[in-house]
């Protein structure tokens, strides 16, 4: 069995693939060619009308949008410390400062309540500008409390959807409108993943898209050759938009695929003491980028985690630790100023969090392996417990 079984959609889908691959190569438009203008208008669609512009990666897309805000040098951005590197290093690629805060332990999103004490850790000399929440494995952050907070405090909020694309959050909002800029990722592995990099920002504002279709050629006003403003070179490739309105097609049926893998692991491994899968509240719908179980042990001892992960191991059944560590314990972000009391939740689930197989393709015999595994571990855990 695979973690995530990347190759059974291409086998799938390969004749409808092939055409869409070769009518990119009969009319060699590579770049910005129309099945770019054809995905955003078809992105947006899926998301409920918002503006949709293409760019080249998730962490490019995260970067257009500080671009957007016109975050720089002296401003401080707060950030989720458990998330993918990008989140912060988005942040510090515009020259800002990230502001590492604390997440709710239930869904491991950045927690509302967690923002004023990173706030009150924004060095001197800094201003905080706004928020980059994370939807954590594809469940959408508390965006109605977040913009509540950050009102307040007159920031704005930007929502990282990599991970999320697809989702809904508990108000019936689809990913894409839960705030004003959103970025998404189309990474292979992502809920909603092309066959190379690429990614997009959706944002509700006319204003916003045309600023990020300058930035994503130079700056380009009228043409490439008249810059308006400092841009870069963040492009989609014709070919990936072309593969992603092929995988847009059986999106649907891939989110409902990995709900139904989601609501049986659920089912089955919810009711066992110390093993309580991340999921979202109320009428949400996670996008299930990952199905994550927290495993507790006791204090001071062997983690209990590693040890269900090695025994899963030996039984053959794939997991991963998404993240071992939080960003605020990286070196690259042993600087960025933290709340004073610290981060314990984060840390905590670091300690916690093991990934179980999930794909649209995860078999039911897959999956009965994967709950008699943990079940068997979790009635005798051995040593560690
Ligand atoms: C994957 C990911 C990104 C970056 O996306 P890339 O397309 O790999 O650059 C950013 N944020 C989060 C939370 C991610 O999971």
């Amino acid at each position: 069995m695979e973690f995530n079984d990347l190759g059974a959609r291409p086998r799938e889908l390969r004749p409808a693939l092939d055409a869409a691959i070769a009518r990119v190569l009969d009319h060699g438009r590579f770049i910005m060619g129309p099945e770019v203008t054809e995905l955003e208008a078809a992105l947006a669609s899926w998301c409920g009308g918002s503006h949709v512009v293409t760019c080249a990666s998730g962490t490019d897309a995260l970067v257009l949008a500080l671009r957007v805000r016109g975050v720089g040098p002296g401003d401080a951005v707060v950030v989720p410390t458990y998330t993918f590197a990008a989140t912060a290093e988005a942040v510090a690629l515009v020259g800002a400062t990230p502001i590492f805060a604390d997440i709710a332990p239930d869904t491991g999103n950045i927690d509302p309540a967690a923002l004023e004490p990173a706030l009150r850790a924004v060095p001197a000399g800094h201003r905080a500008v706004g928020v980059i929440a994370v939807d954590l494995f594809g469940v959408p952050a508390d965006y109605p409390a977040l913009a509540e907070v950050a009102s307040t405090h007159g920031l704005w909020v930007i929502a990282d959807a990599a991970q999320s694309f697809g989702a809904i959050d508990p108000s019936g909002t689809p990913v894409g409108r839960c705030t004003d800029l959103t970025t998404t990722s189309f990474f292979p592995s992502k809920p909603l993943g092309a066959y190379g990099d690429g990614g997009a920002v959706m944002c509700s504002s006319p204003d916003d898209a045309a600023v990020l279709r300058s930035l994503r050629v130079h700056g380009a006003g009228a043409d490439k050759y008249d810059n308006e403003r400092v841009g870069t070179n963040s492009r989609l490739d014709t070919l990936q938009a072309a593969v992603l309105l092929v995988k847009l097609e059986v999106f649907g049926d891939d989110l409902a695929r990995r709900e139904t893998v989601a609501a049986s692991y659920g089912e089955a491994l919810a009711p066992s003491a110390g093993i309580a899968p991340l999921r979202p509240p109320g009428r949400g719908r996670s996008a299930w980028a990952q199905y994550t179980i927290r495993v507790s042990g006791a204090p001071n001892r062997p983690s209990a985690r590693d040890h269900l992960a090695a025994t899963l191991a030996e039984a053959g059944i794939p997991t991963a630790v998404y993240y071992r560590r939080p960003l605020h314990l990286q070196r690259a972000f042993a600087n960025a100023p933290r709340p004073a009391d610290g981060l314990p939740h984060a840390e905590r689930l670091a300690a916690e969090a093991l990934s179980l197989p999930m794909s649209p393709s995860l078999t039911e015999a897959d999956q009965d392996r994967v709950i008699d595994a943990v079940l068997s571990w979790h009635r005798s855990p051995g040593p560690t417990q």
